[in-house]
């Protein structure tokens, strides 16, 4: 009898601890981006990730400040510095925070591999979801003392740390839903490609007592995903695509119901008005001579001029032959020079980019080009 008056406190005492926490607000969040300082993540072609979940992380944190004033937001770095990964949950629990959200991006020997996916804490069903989690766990073999912080968490192999998957139950059910709602957000407002929502061990993750995600934004290792993760635009829309979520899972369980904000209200105008004005700098050049520009995409359906993947070129023009629309960047009268942007599309992750010549508008070939111009 007493003992299961004993019970009854306990599960009293763990339910008012878990439901009961702060009035049911969600209004402190952590904010973790990846790795830092002498651990760069993963290594892209020009970036590394380090940098790029620090710039989003700080973008997410701004547009949070600016339209839920009423949520404290909490950093675990804001800077380029390597903070051991035991530390970032414990930033969470001192403060006693609602959620908490570590930022990073994918890689893969496989250049093709792309998109997006969110991981909670649990069993890793696949070997795919185990090689994430190494990875990302890999940080923890150059801490000191990691054997103690970790309480014997082997980063080799997480398949093998089942214990570990337990500190995050009492919250998995919340973790996933948020993580849902990261991944339809994401999904909706940027054109990557949504793998869904996935179950891991993080030793980023395992030690929070709050409901946590991991968000693998992208893959550093694809090159177009990289041209958009780095660009300001990309970094932006994936801001604010998690920030719609936070705003989506606060209304989950909050009574009062906050109004989300549309994407583009979230975004900073000049984002989406240098565009257009680049854009609009085609008409600049003499229409009575030959047109040198840089194609670099090709596509049965048309895309719109202000789509993502055109957001690091310049004058982004299309035409239409053969029934597929093509894509060009750039417009010159010197041929050196549209050789020289073809160069820097190339490296931007246009790898197939090559010039093509116009003549009012119509495609001509060079040596047509050649007499025009004498
Ligand atoms: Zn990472």
């Amino acid at each position: 009898m007493k003992q299961q008056f004993f019970t009854f406190i306990f599960i009293i005492f763990i339910t008012f601890g878990l439901y009961a926490q702060k009035n049911g607000l969600i209004d402190k969040i952590v904010i973790d981006a990846g790795h830092g300082g002498d651990k760069p993540g993963a290594i892209g072609y020009k970036a590394k990730e380090k940098d790029i979940t620090l710039d989003v992380a700080l973008k997410l944190g701004t547009i949070i400040k600016e339209n839920l004033k009423n949520v404290e937001v909490l950093f675990t770095r804001t800077s380029d510095k390597d903070v051991e990964l035991y530390k970032r949950s414990q930033v969470a629990n001192k403060n006693n925070a609602d959620l908490f959200i570590s930022i990073h991006c994918n890689s893969s020997t496989n250049h093709e591999s792309k998109g997006f996916e969110t991981f909670a804490m649990g069993f890793a069903k696949t070997a795919q979801n185990i090689a994430v989690a190494k990875k990302e766990n890999a940080d923890i073999l150059s801490e000191a003392n990691y054997q103690k912080n970790y309480e014997g968490f082997d980063p080799n192999a997480p398949e093998n740390n089942i214990l570990f998957s337990l500190y995050q139950t009492a919250y998995m059910e919340n973790s996933l839903k948020f993580a849902d709602m990261v991944q339809k957000e994401l999904a909706k407002n940027t054109t990557m490609h949504d793998r869904g929502v996935k179950q891991a061990n993080f030793v980023v993750l395992y030690q929070s007592a709050m409901p946590s995600v991991l968000i693998e934004i992208g893959f550093i290792s694809n090159r177009q995903e990289e041209v958009y993760l780095m660009s300001e635009k990309g970094q932006y829309e994936i801001a604010a695509s998690i920030f719609r979520a936070i705003c989506e899972y606060k209304n989950s369980k909050e009574v009062e119901k906050i109004t989300i904000p549309p994407i583009k209200h979230l975004i900073p105008d000049s984002i989406y008005n240098v565009k257009q004005k680049e854009i609009a700098n085609t008409d600049s050049v003499n229409k009575d001579k030959p047109v040198y520009r840089v194609q670099i995409l090709s596509d049965p359906e048309k895309i719109d001029l202000t789509d993502k993947r055109f957001s690091v070129c310049d004058s982004v023009w299309c035409y239409a032959q053969n029934g597929v629309w093509k894509y060009t960047a750039g417009a010159f009268e010197d041929r050196n020079k549209a050789w020289d942007y073809q160069k820097i599309l190339k490296e931007k992750g246009f790898v197939d980019a090559f010039v093509v010549v116009f003549y009012k508008g119509k495609r001509i070939t060079f040596e047509e080009a050649n007499k025009l111009n004498k």
